[in-house]
Order: structure tokens, then sequence, then C-alpha cells
């Protein structure tokens, strides 16, 4: 056997540290201790039951075939819909596609968009999946640091990132995991370094409708029409709509775009579910408005809770997030200290202590690029925030 049987492209590629964090903690469950998940990526709560009901009339009606690599027509017509309103622009249904999740159509859009050579900038700390997907398409990611300013993106740093080689940027608004949110003054010159270095745009506005007043979302192409050319829109219904499991999300881009992520799809996993379209149809029914609404309301409440709690934390300042579901306080006040004799080297070390000791799962901020900090998903109920956060709060005053 060859000592390394795997190909090249593997070396160095490790699996999501997210879903790793997830899994150690639901081991500790299973072993009957109360562990406080706050390392989901996901909405503590179920699917709407109308969502439920179209899914099952989709397996009694026998909707078992393959579909069109991209989704149904219909999907494909309301999805357009969906995004011209959020584009401010007309989007045909040949300009969209349907897919197992925002992952793989980030996935494909990298695959098929860049090559050996290209440089992709992506603002750090990113979602951990983001770089390793440039990666794959065997180009190069430019982590464009922001911690300095408040998790935001600094325009005369992003155009000193641009280099001959640079093909395109991502962008994630709001963000996980600071939970920033970008606003429309910023996209604009963000856009406008785009036209002028002929660049593409992937745009992961996952996100969008988990906003918290006064902040408010903004998509690039509505703010700049001419970005419609060079952008890659891309949309979920795992958060808002609790449908992670389901695995559905969608995009929309240029036809030639389209075409190319259809080619690939069509190699790849052929189409989405076809269960799973159905399912999402009915989520783009305006019926299901007052859901989406709830759990941004019931994700308002959690995330004061949490920021209150963590406020009362000394040595671990935290941004105040104006989207998605994330706390992504700054640690390293922590670093070096001691807990019974052991030192807290890093933050991979604090997230392991903290799961131990304090039975608190949190993803280490080493995932996303960020060294100093934790991501702290407060997408759980308000009781578990509360013996969370107070766990933390001990461990944090029990250090040495
Ligand atoms: N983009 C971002 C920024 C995310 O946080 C996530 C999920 N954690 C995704 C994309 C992928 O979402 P999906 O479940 O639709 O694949």
């Amino acid at each position: 056997m060859r000592e390394n049987i795997l190909a090249d492209r593997m070396k160095g590629f490790s699996g999501s540290q997210t879903s790793g964090m997830r899994n150690r903690a639901r081991k500790l469950r299973a072993q009957g201790v109360h562990v406080v998940n706050f390392a989901a990526g996901e909405l503590d709560q179920d699917t709407s039951a109308s969502i439920k009901a179209a899914a099952h009339k989709a397996i009694d009606s026998g909707r078992t075939q393959y579909t069109d690599t991209l989704g149904i027509s219909e999907l494909r017509e309301r999805i357009a819909q969906s995004i011209s309103q959020k584009a401010g622009q007309t989007y045909a249904a040949e300009e969209v596609g349907f897919t197992a999740g925002a992952k793989q159509a980030l996935f494909n859009a990298s695959f098929v968009l860049f090559q050996p050579g290209d440089e992709v900038i992506i603002p750090a700390p990113y979602w951990v999946t983001l770089p390793e997907q440039v990666r794959l398409a065997g180009a190069t990611p430019i982590a464009l640091p922001t911690e300095r300013h408040g998790f935001q993106i600094d325009v005369a740093e992003l155009a000193q990132c641009i280099t001959p080689r640079t093909r395109g940027i991502i962008l994630n608004t709001p963000h996980n995991p600071t939970g920033v949110v970008y606003s429309a003054d910023l996209l604009g010159k963000i856009a406008g370094l785009v036209l002028r270095h002929d660049l593409i745009c992937i745009f992961d506005e996952c996100y969008d409708e988990l906003v918290y007043a006064p902040a408010v979302h903004q998509n690039i192409v509505k703010i700049v029409p001419e970005m419609k050319a060079r952008t890659v829109l891309i949309g979920s219904l795992s958060k808002s709509y609790c449908m992670a499991g389901w695995r559905a999300g969608f995009f929309a881009a240029p036809q030639p775009i389209v075409k190319a992520i259809g080619n690939l799809q069509s190699h790849i996993a052929s189409n989405p579910s076809n269960l799973v379209q159905y399912a999402a149809l009915n989520a783009f029914d305006p019926e299901n408005d007052a859901f989406v609404e709830g759990n941004r309301k019931q994700l308002a409440a959690q995330r004061a809770t949490a920021l209150e709690l963590i406020r009362k934390i000394p040595g671990l300042p935290c941004v105040v997030p104006q989207g998605a579901f994330y706390l992504f306080p700054d640690v390293r006040s922590l670093f070096q200290k001691s807990f019974n004799g052991r030192r807290v080297e890093n933050v991979d070390v604090l997230a392991e202590m903290l799961l131990e000791h304090a039975h608190v799962a949190m993803v280490p901020g080493s995932a996303f690029g960020a060294e100093n900090h934790l991501r702290i998903s407060y997408a759980i109920p308000t009781g578990e925030i509360v013996a969370g956060l107070t766990r933390l709060g001990q461990f944090v005053q029990s250090l040495l």
C-alpha cells in the first residue's frame, strides 16, 4: 500500500470544526451530562407545520423521481421572484437555481469561477467553509483582516489586497461568526472596487432575514445594479425557516454561471431532493412570513439576554451583533491564566476546558481565522442561555 493513499489536494484539509464541537457536545450529552450547546449554527426550533405538510403531500403524491438539476420550474420561478424583490432587479428563472443547502451553492460557485493562480479575497474572520471551498477549486484565499475595525471592512485595506491575480471577493452579510451587517455605503464602495478591477463577487446573504433594528440588511445588487452581471447571490432556508437539516439553499447569477453550475451539479449530486423542493416551495409562500417574523423576534430577545450576561463577565469585550445569532467575544484576557493547574494556552484549549469543566460547548475562533475569540450561538432557549453564560462567568472567575 502506498504511504499516502489520498490525493494531494486533501493534504492539510480537515473537516469543519463547527461540526466537530457539535459532535463532542452530543457525545457528552449522550453520557447524561447537561451540556449547554452554544455551538449550533441553527435555531433550536422545528420547521413550520405548513412546510412539513407540503413535504408530506409531496411524498404522498409520489414526487420521488429525479428533477431538473437546478430544481423544478415552479420553484425556480418562485426563487427568481423572491430574489428580484430583494435585489431590486429582475431575475428570470434561468438565472437562479436550488441546491442542497447554501453550502453546495457556494461550493459550486467557487468551483466554476476560480482556478489555480487566482486569488480570492475573504474578509476575516470568515465562515469556516469559505476559504476551504476556494482551496478545493485550486485558487488561493486571501484573508482581509477586519478585527481592528470592529469586524467591518476597511475599503482602503481591501484596495491594497487587490493584485493582478485577484479574481473575486466573497462577502457575507449578516456575518457569521461576528454578527456584523454591512451598510449600503460600505457595499457601494466595495462594488466600486469590484467593478474597477473586473472582479466577481459571491454575496452570501444566508442570514438576510435575521437582522435587528435599527440595522437593515443590504443587498449589493440593489445598491449597485451593475453588480448583477458579476455577482452570485447566495441564500438559504436553513436559518430563518428552521430547515437546516432539510438542505435547502439557492443562488442567482448571470446565466453562463448558472449553466456551468448546473453542468457541474449534474455530475455530482444531480438534483437536490425532490421532496425538499416542494417543502421549499411552501417556505416561499407568504403564509410563512409570520413564522420567520416570530423567529426574528425570539432571536432579538435571546440576543438581548445573551448580551446583558456577557457584559457582566469582566475581560470579555464583545462587538454588538446586528444580525445572525452569534456573539463573538474577545477572550484573550484569559490566555495564560490557569484552571486546576492547566494553562489556558490558546482559544482551542479554552474551548476544550469550557466543554470539559463548565459543560458549555462554544466554537473556538481559530476555526474562523480569529485566534482570540469564541463563537457563542444564542439561538437556544433563554433558560439555557442564562445557565450557560452563568457557567462561563463562573469558569472565568475561577481562573488564576
Ligand atoms: N453561509 C454562512 C455564512 C453560514 O453560516 C452557513 C451555515 N452555517 C451557510 C452559508 C450554509 O448554510 P446551508 O445550511 O444552507 O448550507
